[in-house]
This record gives structure tokens, C-alpha cells and sequence, in this order.
């Protein structure tokens, strides 16, 4: 049986597998921090859905020994949602805001006094009725914190928001090797026998993302245990993979209806983002945050100024799917 008391989410950098680049810079920042008693600069960490943002902003604060408050923008409606946060923050604490891109324009401008100057600004007093004589604009002084966000989208913040960032990381696919040895690690703590070559196995169907590495690990676990296989090698995750209909290259049912669309229906495009949108009835967001970073970076498409395009290699890999 699957156990969950641990959880597979690394807690510490050294488990954190992968992103070398990002962890070697994290360490140097870290250990400077703790040197010199001070808290870590404001940070974005950017990055395709499931790299390991919230991952490793969790992992940043148990290094550092404090605490973290995780939300998310969509989440955050009102002013007093987020003023409500940044006043509770102790010295030291992390506030980590996922999507901010998504932050709506009077929120962002909150954060830009607290970032830069630890103070924001509240209106107290005149009941319900902000005319009123009594309601006065109070600037409150905060404690110094770190703010982490994190974001699917960079090119979408504002030049006034990312320049109170002092560190910009940017987490890319993993290759297959880490994600195989994701794999390896979560099958230990879940108690799931599995060989090196099961593991690359699920590794190359897991577009380049340890989320999906993850959630790959536990479906083939639940086709061996029903075909009472008690360790998951080569041939018992290559026949999962295929009765989950996850195509070589990770291409799962959402990106093969795109990469369709644009090919045969669209003749390769190029294609707006709107019609495509509309001709496979899938979210603009959906698409531009989940579908497409991967199939930019295996080549398969490109993002012009006229539209999306299909490059003969998605062309190819669509006529070998329709021939196995
Ligand atoms: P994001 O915030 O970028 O969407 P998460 O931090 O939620 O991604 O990561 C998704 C899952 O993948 C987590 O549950 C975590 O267990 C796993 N994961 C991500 N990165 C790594 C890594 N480098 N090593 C091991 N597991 C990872």
C-alpha cells in the first residue's frame, strides 16, 4: 500500500533534485543571509506549473529557520486581504504569493511601499464611510520581511514590480535524469518497488515536470498492483504508460488535441491565439501557461508575431503516432 505519511515535497535544498544553476546560487544567498543575520531579498522564482516554485520558497524558509504564509493572487481580492497578511508578517517570516503576475494593479501597488520600505498605508476610522471626517490614512510600519513570488508568466510584471526583486530565478524542464532520480526518491518514501529502468521510463513521459513525474509514479503503481507485479521494471511501466495513453515525449491528450488543431486543421498555422483557443475549447491561459512551454521546448511549435506555428517535427512525430 501506498504510504503517505511522508510527504515526497523535498524539505531541504540538498533533496531538492536537479536546477543545479538555481540551487548554487539559493546556497551562496542563503549562507550569506545567515552570515550576516539579514533577511533574504525579495525573490522571484519563474517557471512552467510543477517545476518546484512553492517547492523550493518552502525549502528556502526551513534553511533559513523561519516561517512561511502561502497564498496566491487570484485569492487575494480586497485591499484588506493583503494588508491583513504583510501586518501579521514577523521579522524574518516569508510571504509567498504564487501567480503574481495575476495581482490586480491596486494590490500591486501595496506592495511596492512594503517591499522597498516596510510601511503601508490603511485608512482607520470613519466607519463604513471612507468620506467621512474621521477616517484618516495612516502609514503603519511593518517588519522586515521577504516576499517570494512566483509566476508562470515573468514577461506579464510590471517593470515597477520585478525592479523591487532582488533575486530573479528561473526554474527550466528538468532532463531526464533528474526526473528519473525524482522518481527513484518518491518511490522510496511511498514504499513503491521500482528498478532504475522503470523509473527512466516514467521519467521520459513526464514532459520535462516533477509534478507530473510524480502523478505518473502513483498511476503505474496502481496498474502493477492490479497486475499483481511487485516491482515496477522497464516492460511494467512502458505497458502502464501506454494503457494511460501517455504518448513518448510526455504529449498527453491536451497537447495532442493543440498540436492536431494546428497541424491538420490550421495547416500549420501561423494561428492566433483566439481561434485556436476556440477551435479546441481550451482556456487562453490554459494554453499558453500549460500546453505550450513544452511543445516550445521540444521544438514542435513557435510563438510569431503573426500567430502560432507547427514545425515539421510536430508534423512528424503526429504521422508517427498515427502509425503505432
Ligand atoms: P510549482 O509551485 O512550480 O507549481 P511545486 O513546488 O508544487 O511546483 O512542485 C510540484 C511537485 O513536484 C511537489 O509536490 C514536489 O514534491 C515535486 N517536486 C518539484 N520539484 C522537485 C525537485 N526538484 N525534487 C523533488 N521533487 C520535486
Amino acid at each position: 500500500m501506498i504510504s503517505e505519511k511522508h510527504s515526497i515535497r523535498p524539505l531541504k535544498l540538498n533533496d531538492f533534485i536537479g536546477q543545479e544553476e538555481v540551487k548554487k546560487q539559493l546556497k551562496v544567498f542563503i549562507e550569506a543571509c545567515k552570515i550576516q543575520g539579514k533577511t533574504l531579498d525579495h525573490t522571484i522564482l519563474s517557471g512552467p506549473p510543477g517545476l518546484g516554485k512553492t517547492t523550493l520558497a518552502t525549502i528556502i524558509a526551513s534553511e533559513l529557520g523561519t516561517n512561511i504564509k502561502i497564498t496566491s493572487a487570484p485569492v487575494l481580492e480586497k485591499k484588506g486581504d493583503l494588508v491583513g497578511l504583510l501586518t501579521s508578517l514577523k521579522e524574518g517570516d516569508i510571504l509567498f504569493i504564487d501567480e503574481i503576475h495575476r495581482l490586480t494593479p491596486t494590490l500591486e501597488e501595496i506592495l511596492y511601499s512594503a517591499m522597498e520600505d516596510f510601511k503601508v498605508d490603511v485608512v482607520v476610522g470613519g466607519g463604513s464611510n471612507r468620506k467621512a471626517r474621521s477616517a484618516k490614512a495612516i502609514r503603519l510600519d511593518i517588519n522586515k520581511f521577504t516576499l517570494i513570488g512566483a509566476t508562470t508568466r515573468i514577461g506579464m510584471l510590471s517593470t515597477p514590480l520585478i525592479s523591487r526583486f532582488g533575486i530573479i530565478l528561473n526554474l527550466d524542464f528538468y532532463d531526464e535524469k533528474s526526473l528519473k532520480e525524482i522518481i527513484l526518491r518518491s518511490g522510496k518514501i511511498l514504499n513503491i518497488n521500482i528498478t532504475e529502468e522503470g523509473a527512466l521510463e516514467i521519467a521520459k513521459h513526464s514532459k520535462g515536470t516533477p509534478r507530473i513525474a510524480n502523478k505518473l509514479l502513483k498511476r503505474v503503481y496502481d496498474y502493477a498492483v492490479i497486475h499483481k507485479k511487485d516491482v515496477i521494471d522497464r516492460e511494467t511501466a512502458f505497458d502502464a504508460l501506454r494503457f494511460l495513453s501517455i504518448g513518448k515525449d510526455g504529449i498527453d491528450g491536451l497537447s495532442l488535441k493543440y498540436l492536431k488543431s494546428l497541424v491538420y486543421q490550421f495547416n500549420c498555422g501561423p494561428v492566433g491565439l483566439n481561434t485556436i483557443s476556440f477551435a479546441i475549447s481550451e482556456d487562453k491561459r490554459t494554453i499558453e501557461e500549460v500546453i505550450e512551454p513544452y511543445l516550445l521546448k521540444l521544438g514542435f511549435i513557435k510563438r510569431t508575431a503573426k500567430g502560432r506555428v507547427a514545425l515539421p517535427t510536430a508534423v512528424e512525430y503526429l504521422e508517427n503516432y498515427e502509425n503505432t
